[in-house]
């Protein structure tokens, strides 16, 4: 490898770090290059990247810039900043996503080195040459190396996704992944009340922007289910049982997982979770309000913002949560007064028959 060329390379913890980080470290790791990430997502974080980029612009690019910032304060003068345009044919990335490089360039007046691959597969410039792109920046362009690191890359991601689909929790199976673990538990708990998140990776799991969600719902007794315990096959499938469309690149995150529990009916509630001033959410989850609705499926739409204070959040979880389990228990006692009523049903036919044949 040239010296002139970067050996180390940061990784801003934001957007598609959340989906994509086992892919990412196994790549980079295997072509020799060691990786630095930014910092958990702190108010701190969020303060600063908001200080960079105009008001409206929606929390997780707000975030994904106080996460650059982050690195360059920790010294990092390299970092990779993929343009992911669209992840299938005419399957799109919102415009935020699509420029992200751009937003940095403009945004941040520093010196560093940006790693910008692009992923487009509507032009048909798919995987191997966003790594191709990728590896060229930091001078490699031996391909059997190239095509190493990317079989290094799926090895570590491969293990994280079977992890999440068998039901580990999110951070557990990223960091059994990322430090070449796989467990092999599946952790079926039965609960009370069972709802599913509709939301982004990098919304849901990041514990600040998210205010922790998953564990409130938890610590409520409430099993959690969210894009990770369903397929790709089964989220294509519920969006076309609904008769929609995919047309986001988010969109088997958002529509196909609300979609398929909403099918199968195997949870209590939906909440959807989106940053405020998001286009491609609101589309998504009007869509989704409008099948609820349809189908009789309690729903709540939660929106954040880097202002979303924590006691107004738990307040409306709360109010979700009991409506819930007062519906549920409603119903439970419809039930059985349904079976008390047909026990008597039969008690009454069965008395009748005796007093008949007795006669
Ligand atoms: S999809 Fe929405 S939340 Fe995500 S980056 Fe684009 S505008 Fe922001």
């Amino acid at each position: 490898m040239n010296k002139s060329f970067p050996r180390r390379v940061g990784i801003p913890r934001a957007i598609s770090y959340y989906n994509n980080y086992p892919f990412y470290l196994g790549f980079f790791n295997s072509l020799g290059i060691e990786v630095i990430l930014s910092d958990k997502t702190t108010t701190k974080i969020i303060n600063e990247g908001a200080k960079y980029v105009v008001s409206d612009t929606c929390l997780p690019i707000k975030v994904y810039v106080g996460h650059v910032v982050n690195l360059l304060d920790k010294g990092c003068e390299c970092i990779f900043v993929p343009s992911i345009q669209s992840t299938g044919y005419k399957i799109n990335n919102c415009s935020k996503i699509r420029g992200l490089p751009e937003i940095i360039r403009n945004v941040i007046d520093r010196e560093f080195t940006m790693i910008e691959p692009t992923l487009d597969k509507t032009e048909n410039i798919g995987l191997n040459d966003f790594c191709i792109e990728t590896a060229l920046a930091f001078g490699i362009t031996n391909k059997k190396e190239i095509k190493k690191a990317v079989q290094k890359g799926f090895e570590l991601y491969d293990n994280f996704f079977k992890m999440t689909q068998a039901g580990l929790p999110y951070h557990e199976a990223l960091d059994n992944a990322v430090n070449g673990r796989y467990v092999n538990k599946t952790a079926d708990i039965v609960k009370p009340l069972s709802v599913v998140i509709m939301g982004h990776g990098y919304n849901l799991f990041d514990e600040r922007i998210s205010l922790d969600i998953i564990k409130k719902l938890e610590k409520m007794d409430v099993k959690v289910y969210t894009s990770l315990n369903v397929s790709r096959e089964d989220a294509l499938n519920a969006i076309e049982n609904l008769d929609e469309i995919q047309y986001w690149a988010n969109e088997l995150e958002l529509t196909g997982t609300a979609a398929h529990f909403l099918n199968n009916r195997k949870v209590d509630g939906i909440i959807a979770l989106s940053a405020f001033g998001c286009g491609p959410d609101s589309l998504m989850v009007d869509e989704i309000a409008y099948h609820c609705k349809e189908k009789n499926m309690p729903l709540i739409h939660l929106t954040i913002d880097e202002h979303t204070g924590e006691a107004g959040f738990i307040t409306r979880l709360e109010a979700f949560v009991d409506m819930l389990m007062r519906k549920k228990r409603a119903m439970i006692s419809k039930k059985s007064q349904a079976v008390v009523r047909t026990d008597e049903i039969i008690t009454l036919k069965k008395e009748k028959m005796f007093t008949s044949a007795v006669k």
